[in-house]
């Protein structure tokens, strides 16, 4: 393998590490100590172990959790009065709903009656908007995580043409935003795209995020590239793989992350970040 990896496992632990000191600090100081409320409706066996996982990496960083685990058959106005509730809880500086939601529930209705003070998804249209103007405020995970880990190769962001594949409001559009408010030359790239193999070849910076497995293959990158595969596709034999073809594409660019321990660990650090920076802001602590 010629490239660099972007291990986001190690970076993750490294952002959880600090997010240890600066929680255990803000408790020193204010007496406040960061809680995030974590809301899951249903039995799906994947959203547990997700919300299980986020859990845990609290728990570690020093972060209160108050956990709401709902049965399938709740109703969206009964989902709608925790959240009033949660929003205004004084102990609460972030509430995450994790997705998907039951079929009779509008997720749409339920991430915006979240408060954009409390939201640490970032997926509220405030702080969409937030971040279109360039103020962003909570910035969303994913995409934040991508960021982190561009910057943790030493290339610059600003001045490079940047490739995003995708553009769901989760990961690709907020991402483009962030990479352009860092100065960098945007292209999005989507299923109706002409010729995309030669839109990724200009990238220097190329970050995928389209959930089709081992999609982007050597041919279509640029020579000492950054790549980020934000991708998490289940092979049939039970594998998981990003949407890069990790070990043709590894011996042609520069730097790139593996899928699983690239983008996974660092998204979850990122909802740790947001809500211990909504605690402190809340706080009024620099
Ligand atoms: P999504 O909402 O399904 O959006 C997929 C995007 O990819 C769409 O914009 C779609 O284009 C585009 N696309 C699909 N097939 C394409 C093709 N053949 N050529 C070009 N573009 C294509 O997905 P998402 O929520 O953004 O997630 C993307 C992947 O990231 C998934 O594998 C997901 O599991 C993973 N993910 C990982 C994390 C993590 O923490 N590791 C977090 C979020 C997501 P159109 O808009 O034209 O349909």
């Amino acid at each position: 393998m010629a490239a660099r990896l972007i291990d986001g496992k190690a970076l993750a632990l490294h952002v959880r590490e600090r997010l240890a000191k600066d929680s255990a600090a803000l408790l020193a100081q204010t007496g406040v100590k960061p809680g995030l409320a974590t809301i899951i409706v249903g039995d799906d066996p994947a959203s547990h172990l997700y919300v299980k996982n986020k859990q845990k990496a609290c728990d570690a960083a020093g972060i209160y959790i108050d956990d709401h685990k709902l049965p399938a058959s709740t109703t969206q106005s009964d989902l709608l009065a925790l959240i009033e509730k949660k929003n205004a809880d004084s102990k609460i500086h972030g509430i995450l709903v994790q997705l998907p939601l039951p079929k009779h529930i509008d997720s749409k209705v339920i991430l915006d009656a979240v408060s954009p003070q409390k939201d640490a998804d970032g997926f509220h249209p405030y702080n969409f908007g937030r971040l279109v103007e360039g103020h962003p405020v909570f910035e969303a995970c994913t995409p934040k995580g991508v960021i982190k880990m561009i910057e943790s190769t030493g290339v610059p962001i600003e001045g490079k043409r940047a490739v995003v594949l995708g553009r769901s409001n989760i990961v690709g559009k907020p991402l483009a935003l962030m990479l352009l408010q860092r100065n960098a030359t945007v292209t999005i790239c989507h299923s109706k795209t002409v010729d995309l193999p030669a839109v990724c070849r200009e990238a220097e910076l190329l970050l995928v995020a389209i959930g089709r497995a081992k999609f982007v293959t050597a041919d279509m990158v640029r020579e000492g590239a950054v790549i980020i595969d934000v991708g998490t596709n289940r092979l049939p034999d039970g594998k998981i793989v990003g949407d890069v073809d990790f070990e043709p594409v590894s011996q042609k660019v520069g730097w790139i992350s593996p899928v699983p321990g690239g983008v996974g660990p660092m998204t979850i650090a990122m909802l740790l970040d947001n809500t211990v920076e909504s605690a402190k802001r809340i706080a009024g602590w620099k």
